[in-house]
């Protein structure tokens, strides 16, 4: 039976496996996913320091004059003890004093000589960095699943971390499906077709930080199929496109079958798209896209995303929305659960037209998609909708409304 769209999303949520882990060094691991919590192992600031270059002074001498005959630089390693009624010239970064109370900005004073006049409103604590109020000791500084950036590594790096273990990278398979398909590096007859899809999948897959595998275009006949299948086993994602449908040679799923494949997800209701299968042989996980190269670029975005999101173990598995608005009216034909390409220009969301599921054309310009139910026909200009990003991956920790209703 067919699963819903939103079922689908949940099948994947709960079935897919992690990769495992690798230890690799911080430079090298911006879009990994962290698989442990990091817990601080000191406080940073590690030791109170100043915040400005100014003057370590105590709160009872504001408004007064004091003496001033040291200087404290960042780097120092300071011994000696703030008196009543003295300054010490203090350095940004510079370790505070035994005794100091506050910190003066320079440009807050009057120097004369060896004397410095205060100002008159000197807070308790004033400019002073306190040691732990950026990354407290033992507390987790980086939660497992967290993508890692480089801001991330420089969280790492403020803690001496030279390595971090991550998810290992996904190695993802891929190969097209009909006798009719040609590579695009080959010469072809006019009633021949060149396989888009499987370059699409490669590139698409290579951009969300899988390795990939192109394995050639596998002829419409069980043996090829197996043959094909047989060597992809290696791979954790398998991607195939075409076949899937009730054709004559729509071999994809007994092929699979054959060789052991569980499935997951058998069709799902959506359109363009509904032959699309979720499986698995052991860890290896397959997903049988249908030919038409728009229908399996949206399931592709929706489904395939969104497991390699699960696998590589981030928190953020799920989609992420944005709520925009119509930019204009757009008819559907209604009657089922579909999904509408659009571009996104930062205050509203235009359907690209014309866009059918054989189509190539409409799928460079789509920026997002919207998801609507059997009941919508008309989606009119100002109308409120729920997009979900292609374009850039915006991703979220929880379950959020998809559907524009
Ligand atoms: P199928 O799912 O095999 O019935 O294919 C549906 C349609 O998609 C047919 O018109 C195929 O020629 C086309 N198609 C299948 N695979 C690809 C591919 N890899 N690249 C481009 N078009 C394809
Ligand atoms: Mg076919």
């Amino acid at each position: 039976m067919a699963s819903s769209i939103l079922e689908a999303l949940e099948i994947i949520a709960n079935n897919i496996p992690l990769v495992d882990k690798e230890i690799i060094p911080i430079e090298m691991s911006v879009g990994r996913v962290v698989t442990e919590d990091y817990i601080a192992s000191f406080d940073l600031p590690r030791f109170n320091n100043s915040a400005m270059d100014g003057y370590a002074v105590k709160v009872v001498d504001a408004d007064k004059t004091v003496s001033c005959s040291e200087v404290i630089y960042a780097g120092d390693n300071p011994s000696m003890t703030l008196q009543e009624g003295t300054a010490i010239k203090i350095m940004t970064g510079a370790p505070i004093p035994q005794g100091c109370e506050a910190i003066v900005p320079i440009e807050n004073v009057t120097v004369e000589n060896d004397t410095v006049q205060l100002p008159s409103d000197i807070k308790m604590n004033n400019f002073i960095r306190m040691a732990g109020e950026d990354i407290k000791k033992d507390t987790v500084f980086l939660p497992k699943g967290e993508v890692i950036n480089a801001y991330t590594i420089a969280s790492l790096a403020s803690q001496g971390m030279t390595h971090v273990t991550v998810s290992r990278i996904i190695k993802v398979a891929i190969f097209g499906t009909g006798d009719e398909l040609r590579p695009h590096f080959e010469k072809i007859e006019p009633h021949q077709l060149y396989n888009s899809n499987s370059p699409m999948f490669l590139t698409r897959s290579k951009a969300l930080g899988c390795d990939v595998r192109f394995i050639r275009t596998s002829a419409d006949t069980l043996e090829a199929l197996e043959s094909s299948i047989k060597s992809t086993l290696d791979a954790d994602i398998i991607i195939t496109s075409g076949g899937v449908s009730v054709g004559d040679k729509d071999f994809t799923k007994v092929a699979f079958t054959n060789l052991g494949m569980q499935v997951l997800i058998d069709k799902i209701d959506i359109k363009p798209g509904r032959p699309t299968i979720v499986g698995h042989i052991d860890n290896t996980v397959i997903v049988n896209l249908p030919g038409n190269p728009l229908a399996s670029m949206v399931n592709y975005e929706l489904f395939i995303r969104a497991i390699i999101r699960k696998m590589s173990g981030r928190t953020d598995h799920r989609h992420g929305t944005i709520h925009t608005v119509m930019k204009s009216d757009f008819s559907v034909r209604g009657g089922k659960h579909a999904v509408v390409l659009g571009k996104f220009d930062g205050s509203s969301f235009e359907p690209i037209k014309p866009q059918m599921p054989g189509m190539v054309s409409p799928m460079q310009e789509a920026d997002g998609l919207i998801l609507i139910t059997p009941e919508i026909k008309n989606l009119e200009s100002g109308r409120k909708v729920t997009m979900i990003p292609i374009k850039w991956e915006f991703c979220s920790r929880l379950k959020e409304e998809l559907f524009t209703r």
